[in-house]
């Protein structure tokens, strides 16, 4: 018979599938026929934590995945060597929030507009977690109001967050119910503070070193995926520093800027980079202010990047 179920952890050989026997919750280790093992859009693991999968339980108790479901999105992890593949590090994922906090460290406009980008592209919904609340003074209120608004207005909803304040724990929780999400953002913010708040049977050291950092190289360590108890799961993993902008041309980084859609289209050139180009609708865009400033900079920052990658 088969079986339906998720991974939710993977050593490269095994994989470790939650799935529900009569309404009962179940773990199997499962191993991947060799058949799936191809190189596929360069990518080099055939399956990842994360993928939905059918498989058969076999004699000894082990299981033998027969099929894995389509995707509906994942991210990758870019190698760092060029000629091995990139990796898939966690597949059907509802929502990625990118924390920053409003101090200790201040918001880094520059990872976050380049991660927004990155999930744009990997069609992954995205919110935004503004960690550290309590530290605002009364000066620095409108500036968060124009943050939150800004960021509302292109389709990132903005939750505040204090590990101080229950209430906001809380939403986030709730924001949180029954989907796949994945927290990044830069070390200091909050995360872990977060996440043990969140799930305090995670208990992880706050402060401490990222994994990446005291696991030394990478290419050992894979994600996971960590079951809440009000249903639905985080993402865990060390990797979530090197998300990178593979696959995009530098004419195509204004797909990923959901203000400039609809001014794009008014260019005169159609592999315009709204950098310098005579007849461009983005910059006319912004120059009448329908673009932000800040979000201008850090399109011209990233397409900087690609054009020099
Ligand atoms: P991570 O690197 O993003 O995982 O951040 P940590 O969770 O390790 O937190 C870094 C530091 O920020 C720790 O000293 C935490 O106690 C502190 N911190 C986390 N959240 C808050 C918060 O909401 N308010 C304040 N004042 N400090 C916080
Ligand atoms: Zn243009």
């Amino acid at each position: 018979m088969e079986h339906r179920g998720r991974i939710v952890e993977s050593t490269g050989s095994w994989y470790e599938v939650s799935y529900r026997q009569d309404g009962e919750p179940k773990k199997i280790n499962c191993r991947l026929p060799g058949r799936f093992r191809l190189k596929e859009h360069k990518l080099t693991n055939p399956i990842a934590v994360g993928d939905f999968v059918h498989f058969n339980i076999n004699d000894d108790g082990s299981g033998s995945i027969q099929e894995i479901e389509e995707r509906q999105n994942y991210l990758i992890r870019e190698s760092t060597h060029h000629q091995e593949g990139n990796q898939i590090l966690v597949a059907n994922i509802d929502c990625a929030y990118v924390v920053q906090s409003i101090k200790k460290p201040a918001i880094k406009r520059g990872f976050l507009d380049r991660f927004l980008v990155t999930c744009e592209a990997y069609q992954i919904p995205a919110r935004i977690v503004l960690n550290k609340i309590d530290l605002a003074t009364g000066t620095d209120q409108p500036k968060i109001e124009d943050f939150a608004e800004l960021y509302d207005s292109l389709g990132y909803k903005v939750l505040s967050t204090s590990i101080k304040n229950e209430k906001s724990l809380n939403r986030l929780k709730e924001d949180l119910r029954k989907k796949t999400s994945v927290f990044v953002g830069p070390s200091g913010v909050g995360k872990t503070s977060l996440l043990n708040h969140i799930e305090p049977s995670i208990n992880r050291k706050v402060g401490a070193v990222s994994d990446y950092n005291e696991k030394g190289t990478h290419t050992t360590t894979f994600a996971r995926l960590l079951p809440l108890h009000s249903g639905g799961y985080l993402v865990d993993t060390p990797g979530l520093r090197e998300f990178g902008l593979v696959n995009i041309e530098p004419w195509e980084l204004s797909l990923f800027f959901p203000e400039m859609l609809e001014f794009r289209q008014q260019c005169k050139f159609n592999n315009c980079t709204h950098s310098h180009e005579p007849g461009c609708g983005v910059m006319q865009a912004f120059e009448e202010g329908h673009i932000h400033p800040d979000r201008y900079d850090s399109y011209l920052n990233i397409l900087d990047s690609l054009e020099n990658a």
